[in-house]
């Protein structure tokens, strides 16, 4: 099992790659990703790309050293015309301090822009501020989306004890605003009894809101046996007494153990509730309660090649 809670600091280590973009289809949204490394050093405990082929996932970040001319040589030579909207990343945080050392993110958007990609990126860091030139210069054909769980920094300490406190992250997401960059914030997952309260949802659109930001949505947690033993650390760590039984018995109701490779979602009843009422906060403060259609529409899918007929991603937010 990843050693998940750790004072300790990863080890770096290069690797070759023999592929780089992959295609993914989850439920009726297909799209495609990069991943320049493997693991992350944020350290959440919910991560769901903990899996048990990456069993270092905290501890080791395998930076791709190839990342950018393997991603160059597949879309020199794909057989497409069109391109979907690239996701970075599926897997890791592709602004985790790794990208500092290696710069492999900056490369590959680099390559994505050369080619007329559509591209959005999922992060929980800081460190996309040095790539402002890129994002802005790019602007009506990218997408930033941070990952929020809470604006309480006792939670998130015991929550995901590498990422930077959420107060560092809005002064950032506020410059590319400014910029004139798409922004979003993605309250995923939110954890039952930690982050679900309407205090704790309003603190984080109050500050989405006060920020710009113009998309927000959110995902309620799901388990899978290794996220499970690190969340009952989690409920213990934050001293949430009966939160190991009523995630058992009332929000998730299963039995233990977790079959490993088996998901199991909240109850419809908790996360029709919970998405209900972030939904209904968020447009009450004249915010967008989902991603952009843009990125899932099928057919209105970019050309990589001819430019003059190039459909940016804003034509559809
Ligand atoms: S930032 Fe994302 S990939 Fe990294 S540990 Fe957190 S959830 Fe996992």
């Amino acid at each position: 099992m990843n050693t998940w809670y750790s004072n300790a600091a990863p080890k770096f280590e290069s690797k070759s790659s023999k592929s780089l973009i992959h295609s993914f289809i989850v439920k009726e949204h297909r799209g495609l990703t990069i991943n320049p490394y493997q693991g992350c050093q944020h350290r959440c405990g919910y991560c769901y790309a903990t899996y048990e082929w990456s069993p270092d996932f905290y501890d080791k970040i395998y930076a791709k050293s190839n990342a950018p001319e393997i991603l160059e040589r597949q879309l020199r030579s794909a057989k497409f015309k069109s391109i979907e909207p690239v996701m970075i990343s599926s897997a890791t945080d592709p602004y985790q301090p790794a990208e500092v050392k290696y710069g492999l993110t900056r490369r590959c958007i680099q390559v994505l822009q050369k080619y007329k990609a559509p591209y959005y990126v999922f992060t929980k860091s800081t460190n996309i501020l040095r790539d402002m030139d890129l994002h802005k210069g790019y602007r009506d054909n990218c997408f930033l989306v941070w990952s929020v769980t809470t604006c309480d920094e006792k939670i998130r300490r015991v929550i995901e004890p590498g990422t930077p406190p959420s107060d560092a992250i809005f002064r950032v997401i506020r410059k590319f605003v400014d910029a004139g960059v798409s922004c979003a914030v993605n309250i995923d997952p939110i954890l039952p009894l930690i982050t679900d309260s309407e205090v704790q949802l309003d603190q984080v659109l109050d500050t989405c809101n006060d920020n710009g930001v113009k998309h927000v949505f959110g995902a309620v947690l799901r388990l899978r046996a290794d996220i499970w033993e690190r969340m009952k650390t989690v409920l213990r760590l934050l001293g949430i007494r009966e939160g190991i039984h009523d995630y058992q018995k009332t929000v998730f109701q299963f039995l233990e153990p977790i079959q490993p490779g088996v998901n199991i979602g909240s109850s419809k009843s908790y996360e029709n509730r919970i998405l209900d009422i972030l939904k209904y906060r968020i447009q009450r403060r004249g915010m967008i309660p989902d991603f952009p259609t843009f990125i899932w529409k099928k057919d209105r899918r970019p050309s990589m090649t001819n430019s003059e007929h190039q459909l940016t991603l804003m034509k559809y937010v």
